[in-house]
């Protein structure tokens, strides 16, 4: 299955990656993650990335292009993955669908999941991500066991750098103007499902699983 998680910064599209790509036996895999490890390990691409990411800006599209299409061509990918936080332009969108055309492949869903901005502002300020494996926590509502150490691996959890509240607005700006065009571009495509990303995490998860068999079904 090849599918796309949309939705502003902080819908919850890492944490339903986590439980989807378990139930889907399909690889997660997140621009924004790739991003944050390259510029971890001091390369190129993950520096250059960093001067746009840091301000809340979005990286360039070709650079994202490029990125993610080698990333699919590993062997992992072959039977399937789940996007997270691609495309988030529609030249994004334009350029991924040659890609897919020229290879006899298309996309199965798009799953877009729908938060306000108020409910983002306040997620994301109690956001604690895990550095070492990518693993989410929140403060109040998905804390750690162990105060600030990753349930998973151990690491030492933290803010990540662009989640600081005057950085916030600013990408959810950038959201409604580049990405939400994306959401269009798809539902014309007939392939764009719309849920309720406020409810609880697994009801969320049961709510996307429900979609895609319903979905499933009525193209068989
Ligand atoms: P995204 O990947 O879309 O940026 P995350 O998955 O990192 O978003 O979630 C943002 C924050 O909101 C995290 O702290 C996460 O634990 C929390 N969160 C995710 N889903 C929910 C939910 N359904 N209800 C409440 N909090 C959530
Ligand atoms: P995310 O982890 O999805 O919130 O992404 C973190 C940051 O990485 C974003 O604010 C962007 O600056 C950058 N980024 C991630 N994915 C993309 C993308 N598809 N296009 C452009 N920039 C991206």
């Amino acid at each position: 299955m090849r599918l796309v998680l949309l939705g502003p910064p902080g819908a919850g599209k890492g944490t339903q990656a986590q439980f989807l790509t378990a139930r889907l036996n399909i690889p997660k895999i997140s621009t924004g993650d790739m991003l944050r490890d390259s510029a971890e390990s001091g390369a190129a691409l993950g520096l250059e990335a960093k001067r746009y990411t840091d301000q809340g800006n979005l990286a360039p599209d070709d650079m994202i292009l490029e990125m993610v299409e080698e990333r699919l061509q590993q062997p992992d990918a072959g039977k399937g993955y789940l996007l997270d936080g691609f495309p988030r332009t529609v030249y994004q969108a334009e350029r991924f669908r040659e890609w897919l055309d020229a290879r006899g492949e298309a996309l199965d869903a798009v799953v877009d999941l729908l938060v306000s901005d108020d409910e983002i502002v306040s997620r994301i300020s109690m956001r604690r991500v895990c550095h070492g494996c990518h693993e989410t926590y929140h403060e109040v509502s998905r804390p750690a066991r162990i105060a600030d150490l990753c349930d998973q691996c151990g690491h030492k959890l933290s803010l990540r750098d662009d989640d600081v509240a005057e950085l916030v607005r600013a990408r959810l700006k950038i959201y409604h103007d580049r990405t939400e065009p994306v959401l269009h571009y798809y539902r014309g495509q007939g392939l764009l499902i719309e849920l309720d990303g406020r409810r609880p995490v697994a009801e969320v998860t049961d709510s996307i699983l429900d979609a895609l068999a319903q979905r499933e079904g009525r193209q068989r």
